[in-house]
């Protein structure tokens, strides 16, 4: 058995090359791994002598050659290809583990050059690459440090690679190309040759996303209908899903997620990771009917309810903490159609037993959650595609500007924070009224922001929850200073909006005449 081994990160590289070495395994390298493979003992065969070709043109040309192509394509159970080895001198190789020059990397330098990008483009990395993907059944393709261990493994156990690792690896190696490429493409796309500078529009958020853009999806799992059962559908997830993305989730019981579920359970999931205190939030079509903090899950949990037990019946409700025995046993009063948590006690789980259509999912949390968001969103419109970075603006306490005589209490601002968060989470016209870490109303996706305020309180009525000394959070301005007298009539002390309508000064006067404090924002959010 004969390796290649092409490394630009040599990371981990000689500790491979050696139990290689040690399982009988031929090693053949390029320059500069072969070096240092030698340096460490290990018998290596230059790639120069395979191909009798020195590498030149600066490396440009080190690997394309058909002694090594060729040994990486001919199909070993196809008698004509042996013999065309055969008669050229060509030796069969069957592995091949690849790195890539950093193109990502040299890219990502301040002051980085045209030439020097053009330089770290890989060419003969990549066709090997192809190479050995493509011809799967007989070659395993190596292209993340990552894989090592795997493929160390199967050698020592069966001396040789199975075709399910061979076949990932081959997969593997082409999400990887198609990633190269599209950085590549992504960077050349923004760069002006003369000045060598990239474009305003290339910074580094949107080379991020430009260049998952460029990504292959993979499917994740085709969908019974889309919308409505008329449509078709299926959901694909990014090649590389955001730690603690829906799309790192496994569902651990019930019903096939339907593609309604997985359109809320994600408006869920994202509100409930912007929390660090222990949260429940509870959405229906796309909008949370009730968010609170608490102590534990049940605490909170009981709090998101209670804001609107109606609207939560058949709901997608997700924890932030581990879901206990208490949790899951109130939860498990109401019809929930997805549950999820980033982890759910032997307990809990037992009591989801008997409710085999609750889907349950658990989505491990990095240990920043708070932090972690997809970098991408997009709608397609017209035969085209809107693209923007996530809405990741988090409210801090120093961005507030109080603008009126009365000043927020503490325990107001307390609540105006945590009202903002949830807020953004609205569809919009959005107005929600909070009080001790829990909504009390949530007005969502109105036309106008009058109305927006008058259902919550309807909503609140309803729920027979008192909106006196609310708090209330309005996703973008008031554009005049009714829909400021809605929700101070309805019982609300204090009121956060971003500010910057024309008529600030009308609405801050009304503020100060009906005695409420207001701060402004500077930041809207608008969803829709
Ligand atoms: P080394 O450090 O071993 O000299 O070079 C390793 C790097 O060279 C790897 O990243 C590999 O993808 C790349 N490489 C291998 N063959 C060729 C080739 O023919 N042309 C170019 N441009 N790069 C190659």
């Amino acid at each position: 058995m004969k390796a290649l081994i092409s490394v630009s990160d040599k990371t981990g590289i000689v500790e491979l090359a050696q139990q290689l070495h040690a399982l009988g395994v031929g090693l053949i390298s390029t320059g500069g791994t072969a070096k240092l493979l030698a340096e460490q003992g290990l018998p290596v065969t230059e790639v120069a002598e395979v191909t009798g070709f020195p590498e030149m043109l600066d490396g440009r040309v080190k690997t394309l050659h058909p002694k090594v192509h060729g040994g990486l394509l001919a199909r070993r159970d196809t008698p004509e290809h042996m013999a065309a080895l055969k008669a050229h001198n060509i030796d069969t190789i069957d592995l091949l583990i690849v790195n890539l020059y950093p193109f990502e990397a040299t890219v990502a330098k301040p002051g980085c050059t045209l030439a020097d990008a053009i330089e770290n483009i890989d060419i003969g990395g990549p066709a090997m690459v192809r190479s050995a993907a493509k011809n799967w059944k007989d070659v395993g393709i190596v292209t993340d440090a990552s894989q090592y261990a795997d493929v160390i493994a199967e050698l020592k156990t069966n001396g040789k690679l199975s075709d399910k690792l061979r076949f990932a690896l081959s997969v593997a190696a082409f999400n990887r190309i198609s990633q190269y490429d599209g950085a590549i493409s992504n960077y050349l796309s923004s760069v002006n040759f003369e000045t060598e500078k990239l474009s305003e529009a290339y910074v580094p958020e949107r080379a991020q996303f430009s260049g998952q853009f460029n990504e292959q999806y993979v499917k994740v799992q085709d969908l019974r209908y889309g919308e409505n059962s008329h449509q078709q559908a299926a959901w694909y997830r990014d090649l590389a899903p955001a730690a603690g993305s829906l799309a790192t989730g496994v569902q651990l019981q019930g019903k096939e997620l339907s593609y309604n579920n997985i359109a809320d359970a994600d408006a869920a999931w994202e509100c409930v990771k912007s929390f660090d205190s222990s949260a429940c939030v509870i959405v229906k079509h796309a909008n949370p009917c009730g968010v609170a903090v608490g102590a534990n899950p049940l605490e909170a949990y009981s709090k998101a309810f209670q804001t609107d037990p109606t609207s939560a019946f058949g709901g997608i409700i997700a924890f932030n903490r581990p879901v206990d025995k208490a949790a899951a046993e109130a939860v498990s009063k109401q019809f929930v159609e997805v549950l999820m948590a980033p982890d759910f006690s032997a307990e809990a789980l037992e009591v989801f037993k008997s409710k085999v259509n609750v889907r349950l999912m658990k989505i491990t949390l990095p240990a920043d959650y708070g932090n972690v968001r997809n970098a991408l969103e997009t709608k397609r419109v017209g035969s085209g595609l809107l693209l923007q970075s996530a809405d990741n603006h988090e409210l801090a306490l120093a961005d507030l500007k109080v603008v009126t005589v009365k000043q927020p209490t503490p325990e107001e601002l307390n609540d105006l924070l945590f009202a903002w968060k949830v807020a953004k989470f609205v569809k919009s016209n959005a107005i929600v009224f909070c009080k001790n870490g829990m909504t009390m109303g949530v007005g969502a996706g109105q036309m106008s922001r009058l109305d927006s305020a008058r259902i919550a309180s309807i909503k609140a009525e309803a729920a027979k929850l008192s909106l006196q000394n609310t708090v209330v959070a309005s996703d973008a301005f008031f554009p005049f200073r009714d829909g400021l007298d809605v929700v101070v009539d309805a019982g609300a002390t204090c009121v956060a909006q971003p500010g910057g309508s024309m008529r600030d000064q009308e609405v801050i006067d009304a503020a100060n005449e009906r005695g409420v404090a207001m701060v402004f924002t500077g930041v809207r959010h608008f969803r829709h």
